[in-house]
């Protein structure tokens, strides 16, 4: 393992993400206006996905601040940004559309999901004990930190690796929902699928940017048995 590749994976993951992050927002916010012609709003379109795939008993509603839609698998609740709750533009379907694949694979015990939401206890005590990791390494060269440091990118790498399949599976569920339920029609889909295969890119630069941090430690690690 060489410090130098690990270096090329980080800042290939560093522009990778920026990259998806702009064409995220450029997406979302074309698309944000542009109205669906079915005037279904974001959260009526999660409805229908949800009970069409036999999902009862999760609470729709609205968040504060843009793109925080998330679904909670522990309390059962589906949350939507006030924008896409509440508006019926492409985007707003799109991404309630996505959110309610998550539920679905809820519902439906989807593995991988499984798998992540028994994953995320370890993943938060990663990302805590991380700092203290850099912190103590940089500042005092304390030497045993960076195994701790390869344990927590082991941690969040698998994380970041697991949430893929989870995050396209709900994507793959939502436009197909959206076509058979006719929630949409099929010029429409542009915009969703414009605005979803933006933020699927994230999750890889998210993946990628810990695996390069991974190689790091890595290396830090090999170099040391070296000398
Ligand atoms: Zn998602």
């Amino acid at each position: 393992m060489n410090l130098t590749f690990a270096f090329i994976v980080i800042g290939a993951a560093f522009i990778m993400g920026l990259w998806a992050q702009a064409k995220v927002s450029s997406a979302y916010n074309k698309y944000k206006q542009v109205g669906a012609r079915s005037r279904i709003t974001g959260r009526d379109a999660a409805a229908y996905v949800m009970q069409a795939a036999g999902v009862h008993g999760v609470d729709i509603v609205p968040i504060r601040g843009q793109l925080t839609d998330h679904y909670d698998p522990v309390n059962k609740r589906l949350a939507l940004s006030e924008a896409n709750y509440y508006g019926y533009s492409l985007a707003a379907v799109g991404v309630a559309a996505h959110e309610a694949g998550h539920a679905v694979q809820d519902k439906e015990n989807y593995g991988m999901l499984k798998l992540r939401m028994q994953l995320v206890p370890m993943t938060m005590f990663a990302s805590k004990l991380l700092p203290l990791v850099i912190f103590g390494g940089f500042f005092f060269h304390m030497f045993g930190l960076i195994y701790i440091g390869a344990a927590c990118y082991a941690a969040l790498t698998l994380f970041s690796l697991i949430t893929l399949p989870v995050e396209f599976n709900a994507t793959a569920r939502a436009k197909q929902a959206i076509v058979n339920l006719g929630i949409l029609e099929r010029d429409e889909m542009v915009g969703v699928n414009k605005t979803l295969d933006a933020a699927a890119w994230t999750y890889v630069a998210a993946f990628v940017s810990s695996l390069g941090w991974l190689l790091y430690y890595l290396a830090l690690i090999s170099g040391s048995n070296r000398d």
